[in-house]
């Protein structure tokens, strides 16, 4: 017989993605992992689609306690998991699992808790209440950026989309404080905006240019890109160049997987520059 006690042995947990090897965040949980000295184990797994909904099930008896849940499996979680938050609800799609000792799966989305703790480490004085807010894009990111923001207190939501069906999709889910913008009036949705949000892939290394003009915004206006290759996109290097406060995506992708961290290894991990440098150094 084995005296190996299984009980004993360190916690694992993982990112699934097909493919996966292009994910961040085992860089960010194995910085966390040595920064707190936790003997645990974050590992990138690849499930193709034909195999997700088995491999997903055979995961807590290799010992995982949950997983991160990535492209292209964030809407097939939902549909997986046993239970989910109301956010993951919201946002139609699930990206932290949690395997329970009852043989349940546990589903949460962190994205809009992530871009909300961004904003607020990245330009402390920024409040989502202060004004109308502009969202660029209706894509999944933007779900979770719309449902962040209307319950943070945005009272006007301005959205534009170049296919503008999507856009309207969302608005109609998400009610009459989310207005369309046709995508060619974009510029002029800023006029007045407090909150800026580009979460198009626009800017992203390979990708064009974002062309929405940002010379109408106010002074106060905070402008933040979800697109984080590169760091400083064409965008917020235009907003920084007209004063307005610019805030990097990288800190959302590092504030969504707080949550799934503190459930799995138990213990609240930071959110500071070392994180930032180890996860920008691949
Ligand atoms: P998605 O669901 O594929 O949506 C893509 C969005 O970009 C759609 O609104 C799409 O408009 C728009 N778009 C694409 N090409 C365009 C073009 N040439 N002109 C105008 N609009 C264009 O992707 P997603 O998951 O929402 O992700 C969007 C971006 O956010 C990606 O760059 C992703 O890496 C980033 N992201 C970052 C974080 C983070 O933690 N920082 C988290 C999630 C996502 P149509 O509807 O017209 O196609």
């Amino acid at each position: 017989m084995s005296d190996i006690d299984t009980n004993k042995a360190p916690p694992l947990a993982g990112v699934v993605g097909f493919p996966i090897g292009h994910s961040r965040s085992p860089l960010m949980h194995n910085y966390w992992l040595k920064r707190y000295g936790i003997k645990g184990y974050y590992i990138p797994v690849s499930l193709s689609p034909a195999d997700f909904v088995a491999g997903i099930r055979s995961l807590p008896k290799l010992g995982f306690k949950g997983v991160n849940i990535t492209i292209p499996h964030k809407v097939s979680m939902l549909g997986l998991a046993d239970n989910v938050t109301d956010r993951a609800a919201l946002i139609g799609a699930v990206n932290t699992i949690a395997f329970k000792e009852d043989g349940t799966i546990w589903g949460d989305n962190t994205d809009g808790y992530g871009f909300i703790q961004n904003m607020r480490q990245s330009a402390p004085d920024w409040k989502a209440g202060s004004g109308p807010a502009v969202v660029l894009g209706a894509g999944g990111a933007a779900r979770a950026v719309i449902s962040a923001l209307l319950s943070e207190g945005v009272s006007e939501l301005r959205l534009a989309n170049r296919t503008r069906q999507r856009a309207q999709l969302l608005a109609d889910q998400f009610g009459a404080k989310v207005q369309v913008i046709d995508w060619h009036r974009a510029s002029e949705a800023i006029d007045g905006a407090q909150t800026i949000v580009n979460t198009t892939s626009l800017g992203m290394q390979g990708q064009p240019d974002l062309s929405v003009s940002l010379d109408l915004a106010p002074k106060t206006a905070t402008v933040t890109d979800l697109v984080y290759t590169p760091l400083i996109t064409p965008f917020l290097e235009n907003a920084a160049s007209l004063g307005l406060a610019a805030v990097d995506g990288l800190g959302m992708l590092l504030h969504q997987g707080v949550p799934g961290f503190e459930l799995w290894f138990d213990h609240l991990p930071e959110v500071d520059e070392g994180l930032r440098l180890a996860v920008l150094d691949r």
